[in-house]
């Protein structure tokens, strides 16, 4: 591990997981337990739902929109999902890490893997996966915040994100609540904890004790 690097830039964590596997409630308590972790704000052509608010959870705006802030490169990453548009910010990704900040992006494998092309030294890549398939119908039913359609449609894309997930870095399976926010925040913490990482001065002052 490249121990002067963290300390230089920050870390962009990628979290990808198929639609109902529990990354948003997951995500939702890892920035309460670490709040020094920002996480980006995306837009997407989607429309709202339940109480979703513009500027929180995303930026929604209209297709022309998202095509014309695309084409004047205004997205780190950016991908076609669930047949809607999703893109990443550029601007406060990248000032946020040349300032040391760490990022979280709940973005698809797509945007994922091409996060991890443009940022190769900045990005921690983390896939949730469901218990089994059949789990993750019962959370995405149980949640009630998608039409039938649009329930089979997820189901149908989420076989075709697990098959890309084995070129992420660390998975976490969202059986026990408790125990995937274990891991997921031992994942946040090895790479960020500073105690961690001035072990190196330790290292340094036992080796040179006798001088
Ligand atoms: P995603 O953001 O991946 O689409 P959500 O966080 O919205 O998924 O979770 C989908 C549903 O599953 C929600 O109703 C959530 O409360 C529930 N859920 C999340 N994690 C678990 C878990 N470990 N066990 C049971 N239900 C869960
Ligand atoms: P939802 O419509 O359920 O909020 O999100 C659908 C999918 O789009 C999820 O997999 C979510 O992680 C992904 N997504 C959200 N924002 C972005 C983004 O900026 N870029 C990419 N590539 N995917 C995103």
């Amino acid at each position: 591990m490249d121990t002067n690097r963290h300390q230089t830039s920050g870390k962009i964590f990628v979290v990808s997981a198929p639609s109902g596997a529990g990354k948003s409630s997951l995500i939702d308590r890892v920035k309460i337990d670490f709040p020094d972790i920002e996480e980006s704000v995306s837009c997407t052509t989607r429309s709202p739902r339940g109480s979703e608010r513009n500027g929180v959870d995303y930026f929604f705006i209209s297709v022309e929109e998202f095509i014309a802030r695309r084409d004047a490169g205004c997205f780190a990453e950016w991908a076609e999902v669930h047949g809607n548009f999703y893109g990443t910010p550029l601007d406060f990704l990248r000032e946020r890490i040349e300032n040391g900040k760490n990022i979280i992006c709940v973005i698809d494998y797509q945007g994922g893997l091409n996060i991890a092309k443009n940022f190769p030294d900045s990005s921690v890549l983390i896939f949730i996966l469901p218990p089994s398939m059949a789990e993750l119908e019962r959370r995405l039913r149980g949640r009630s915040t998608e039409s039938e359609e649009e329930i089979l449609r997820r189901l149908g894309n989420a076989k075709r994100e697990l098959s890309f997930c084995d070129r992420y870095d660390f998975f976490v399976v969202n059986d026990s609540f408790d125990r995937a926010l274990r891991q997921l925040e031992a994942i946040f913490s090895a790479y960020t904890d500073s105690s961690f990482l001035n072990n190196r001065n330790i290292i340094n002052s036992l080796m040179h004790k006798d001088e």
